[in-house]
């Protein structure tokens, strides 16, 4: 092959071209094409002869460096896209390859640098991966939507709806029982009356709060049913436990300390009924919410502020 045609196809390339020359101290660049100096905005003779980490400027916290510095010390090839910087101080990103040339005796004598401005093709996948990130936190949005209520933040009535019936299914299945409580709010409309609406969101927002650390099990959940009242769903517990816990969620929405006139203790309390379904005979689920609402009922009607089953 003709060497000046050689030559030539470097001095016309579109791409940078750089020589480097290993064996002198510091690795300086000994060659660069026409291409490169257009892309870096230096002339030939500004250049060569010095090392070319100017190229990053003072921006040298990047991984790429610690790349081609590797491939440099092994004498081997490597690909990298990086930040640079031209003569007049813009970044451009440039994706360059290093290739190490050998003597005869395997010594690394050059390293060829081969230099493309990709910016706008690094730009343009920017973009595009901030636009995934905000429509991976849109959907996720949307789905904690669909299934949190807006104003406690607690599951809604919709997503108790599918876990009833889901939490039935493996209760059933693993012999396990299964309690569910409805609780309501004692004289919430008075409430509102007295200390106005936004004083009953936020007294809302407690009570759910405070439903919502209450389990014992990962399974467990506590959801708003609708208006001031709310649901918790438990597997494995016994009556008895049922009863305790039951009380105990009581206990703690009194401790709240939420001041309520018209209330006979003189704070927000809740009543609660609650069934607890075991599954040696089973039974539609929906009895399981039937005799919570039962229960909760006896509980207004025999004082509030307690819990009781059927
Ligand atoms: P009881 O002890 O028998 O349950 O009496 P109550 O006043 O709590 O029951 P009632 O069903 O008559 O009233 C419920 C009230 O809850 C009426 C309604 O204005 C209020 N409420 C329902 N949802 C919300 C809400 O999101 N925010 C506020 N502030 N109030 C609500
Ligand atoms: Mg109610
Ligand atoms: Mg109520």
């Amino acid at each position: 092959m003709n060497l000046e045609i050689l030559k030539q196809a470097v001095m016309d390339s579109r791409d940078g071209i750089t020589i480097s020359d290993n064996s002198l101290h510091d690795n300086p660049l000994v060659f660069v094409n026409p291409a490169f100096e257009r892309m870096t905005g230096y002339s030939s003779e500004e250049i060569t002869n010095i090392n070319c980490r100017y190229l990053q400027n003072n921006d040298r916290e990047q991984s790429e460096l610690d790349i081609i510095h590797s491939a440099i010390e092994k004498g081997e090839y490597c690909l990298v896209t990086l930040r640079n910087y031209r003569k007049d101080g813009t970044m451009f990103w440039n994706e360059l390859s290093i290739s190490p040339i050998h003597d005869k005796n395997g010594i690394v004598t050059n390293f060829i640098g081969i230099q493309k401005d990709v910016t706008p093709r690094v730009i343009i996948q920017q973009q595009l991966r901030e636009k995934n990130q905000s429509l991976e936190e849109m959907k996720t949005h949307f789905e904690q939507l669909s299934i949190k209520d807006g104003l406690t933040g607690i599951y809604n009535r919709r997503f108790f709806d599918t876990q009833l019936e889901i939490q039935w299914k493996i209760a059933c299945r693993n012999g396990e029982s299964l309690t569910l409580a409805m609780i309501d709010v004692d004289h919430f409309k008075a409430f509102n009356d007295i200390y106005g609406h936004q004083a009953g969101d936020e007294a809302l927002r407690r009570v759910a709060d405070s439903l919502n650390r209450s389990f014992q099990r990962g399974s467990d959940f506590a959801a708003r049913y609708g208006g001031e009242e709310f649901v918790v769903l438990s597997s494995g517990m016994t009556q008895d436990q049922a009863t305790l816990y039951t009380n105990t969620l009581c206990q703690r929405v009194r401790s709240l300390r939420i001041p309520h006139s018209a209330s006979s203790t003189g704070y927000l309390t809740i009543s609660i009924g609650f069934a607890v379904h075991t599954f040696a005979t089973p039974n539609p689920f929906g009895m399981l919410l039937a005799q919570a609402d039962k229960a909760l009922y006896k509980a207004k009607g025999l004082g509030r502020n307690q819990s009781l089953s059927l």
